[in-house]
């Protein structure tokens, strides 16, 4: 990957954000996305946040080297501490777990005021992005799942509105989990997921039910068993695992 030649993942990032946007991309890393965009003349302005002095360094080095110093502003800080409200109008957070996006978005809430867009894209923990989601008042748009070198990742796409819509027709609980527009669509890299996670709760319940019982492990395995039921009713090809 490079500032010419994005992976799938953020392939499918970059083409949820809108033309001419005022872009802040949140853990740039190699500020590869932001720089492609720019280098395309898809976004009119970047910003390329890093908590870490690392990838801090390689963004600065290669937007400067790339003569992209008048578009991308580098900026070392923690999540959308780098920016002022009114800085960009769209935001994407992508390559991290979906509790770390949600509590910087949480945290940096007064800085969403002048955001249209939020192009998100959790490596696990997806389900904390959609409840965030929903608390906050942004409603969900698009989502994406892909599959990349043995990897599945989801991409969620989110403006201000009626957090709920996506969730009318289905159950809540279920939409929350695997995500309301993969839901509708249940492609390949959606069922693979789903199994290889309903493999792993049987995996887990399994350890539990050979320990020593207590009202901790009987509440955990309660738990994994509502969730294996909830994505078997997704699978709905599948053998139940309690039948
Ligand atoms: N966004 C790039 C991508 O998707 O390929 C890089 C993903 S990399 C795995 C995650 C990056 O997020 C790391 O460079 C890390 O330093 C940065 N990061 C983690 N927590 C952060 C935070 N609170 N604020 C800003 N950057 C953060």
């Amino acid at each position: 990957m490079n500032t010419d030649k994005l992976s799938v993942r953020l392939e499918t990032v970059a083409k949820y954000v809108p033309k001419d946007s005022r872009l802040a991309d949140i853990g740039s890393d190699h500020a590869y996305l932001p720089s492609y965009l720019a280098k395309n003349g898809r976004i009119s302005f970047g910003i390329a946040g890093e908590v870490a002095k690392g990838p801090f360094l390689s963004a600065e080095k290669n937007v400067m080297a790339e003569g992209l110093t008048k578009m991308i502003s580098v900026r070392m800080g923690d999540g959308l501490e780098v920016i002022q409200p009114g800085d960009a109008d769209c935001i994407t957070i992508a390559g991290m777990g979906g509790s770390l996006i949600a509590t910087i978005l949480d945290n940096g809430k007064e800085k969403l005021t002048s955001v249209k867009r939020l192009v998100l894209q959790p490596n696990i923990n997806a389900i904390a992005i959609r409840h965030w989601l929903v608390d906050n008042e942004w409603e969900l748009i698009a989502e994406e799942i892909i599959e990349e070198d043995s990897k599945i990742y989801e991409i969620l796409v989110a403006e201000k509105g009626d957090p709920l819509n996506p969730y009318r027709d289905i159950q809540v609980e279920t939409g929350l989990l695997v995500g309301p527009f993969l839901l509708q669509r249940k492609e390949e890299a959606f069922k693979k997921k789903w199994a290889l996670e309903k493999k792993n709760w049987k995996r887990i319940y399994d350890q539990l039910e050979s320990a020593a019982s207590s009202a901790e492990t009987e509440e955990k395995k309660q738990e994994i068993m509502n969730k294996i039921t909830l994505v078997e009713g997704v699978l709905d090809n599948e053998e139940s695992e309690w039948s």
